[in-house]
């Protein structure tokens, strides 16, 4: 789960990191009256949605950046007049922009050094990481990509913990003389225990700068949180901002169902995970592209398949659906109840591939059959995929 900056940064300042003064505002009245309750002469507006990238971004209107510097409390209001109710699109939000409902006002900051820090969840070690460079700020990417002997990766022992000796490593590495290494370690620790108090997946501070005065600042933050344990820290779930979410994401959260959105056209519905996986890799082998992932699970029931396969019928992407069903606890006849139900209340708009196997599976094969729905049957996988990928481009012939 992700949440906005200015959430981020309440949490990191409450953990004992530096951040500079600021407040969210939701009208432009508002932003101004924040600008105006600040003893300082230049300011910081700052787009607030769930993504990075801001500082390069545009508005769908043509509007440049999601972060301006500005010198007045009155200019602090027209920007924020600019960016609220606009849509905001960077290299981090898809093509169609992400919802600005609130701006995050702040003081803006001399800056020395835009350093870069993160401490992520790393599959390799299977520990947590902290990931570091001098050469922070809007070109991370670049500097991962062209430059990576600037990056420095320092793994953490989950049963340690953060060690002293790491933190000065990180700081000495950061380029922080070893006489004023107090204040970084002390930001490392912080955010360290952060990371592990929340279970976070992803504490990122880009940029770390360091101030003209030489203190140590978090200008931006983003924090991301382990869904599975969500459950532990109800005043992060209180954070969700659903107009930020993909709303295919929020249906599929709602009924229980492992989905993820994809980018292509041909909507599945299968069951366990590994076939789901191997039902995207035929379809990719055959050419198309899938529009999502989802394992409506062993022990699905019939509300829960008729909801997943709404939630396919509704995609406006999606060009044919391909159900790939090996029945086992999730009996054939079931789904295929399922599948009845959500198209006598919604009828097919797209090609329907169905491939059934496994327990009752004649059972459910005679139900599809008498319900007189349009559906193109198939018995193997590859076969399934390929039916899937023609129906979708339009062809004849499947
Ligand atoms: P994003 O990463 O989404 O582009 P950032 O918050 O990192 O957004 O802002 C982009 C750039 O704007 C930063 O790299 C920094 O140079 C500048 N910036 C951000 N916050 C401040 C601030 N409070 N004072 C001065 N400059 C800032
Ligand atoms: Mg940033």
């Amino acid at each position: 789960m992700n949440i906005h900056e200015y959430q981020a940064r309440d949490l990191l300042s409450s953990a004992g990191v530096a951040v500079p003064r600021g407040a969210v505002a939701k009208t432009a009245e508002e932003a101004e009256a924040i600008a105006r309750s600040l003893p300082c002469n230049s300011f910081v507006v700052k787009a607030q949605v769930h993504a990075g990238g801001r500082g390069k971004g545009h508005f769908v209107d043509g509007y440049k950046s999601g972060v301006h510097l500005v010198k007045t409390p009155h200019q602090v209001r027209e920007v924020a007049k600019h960016m609220i109710g606009n849509t905001l699109i960077t290299h981090q939000t898809g093509p169609e922009g992400k919802p600005v409902h609130s701006v995050l006002v702040g003081e803006s900051t001399e800056i020395a050094r835009e350093l870069y820090l993160a401490i992520v969840l790393d599959r390799s070690s299977g520990c947590p990481v902290i990931v570091a460079s001098q050469q922070g700020g809007m070109e991370i990417e670049t500097v991962a990509e062209k430059k990576p002997e600037a990056i420095l990766r320092e793994v953490i022992h989950p049963g340690l913990g953060l060690q002293p000796y790491q933190a000065r490593k990180v700081s000495i590495f950061l380029g922080f003389p070893s006489t004023g290494l107090r204040a970084p370690c002390r930001l490392l620790h912080a955010a360290y225990r952060l990371f592990i108090e929340k279970d976070c997946s992803q504490v990122e501070i880009n940029p770390l700068a360091v101030t003209k005065g030489g203190d140590v600042v978090a200008l931006d933050a983003k924090l991301n949180f382990d869904d599975n344990a969500l459950f532990r820290h109800k005043e992060i779930q209180d954070l969700q901002d659903p107009s930020q979410e993909d709303p295919r994401d929020l249906a599929a959260a709602e009924h229980h169902l492992n989905y993820i959105g994809l980018e292509g056209n041909i909507g599945c519905m299968v069951n366990g995970a590994g076939l789901a996986m191997a039902t995207l890799d035929l379809i990719q082998a055959a050419g198309g592209k899938p529009a999502n992932f989802l394992d409506v699970g062993g022990g699905a029931s019939e509300a829960m398949i008729t909801a997943a396969f709404r939630l396919l019928q509704a995609d406006t992407t999606v060009q044919a659906i391909f159900v790939n069903i090996f029945g086992g606890i999730l009996k054939c006849d079931l789904l295929a109840q399922g599948m009845i139900a959500a198209c006598r209340s919604n009828p097919p708009r797209v090609p329907i591939i169905v491939r059934l196997q496994g327990t009752n599976v004649e059972q459910g094969r005679k139900l599809l059959k008498e319900s007189g729905l349009p559906l193109i049957p198939a018995e193997g996988l590859l076969e399934g995929a390929e039916k899937a990928v023609a129906a979708a481009s339009g062809k004849k012939g499947m």
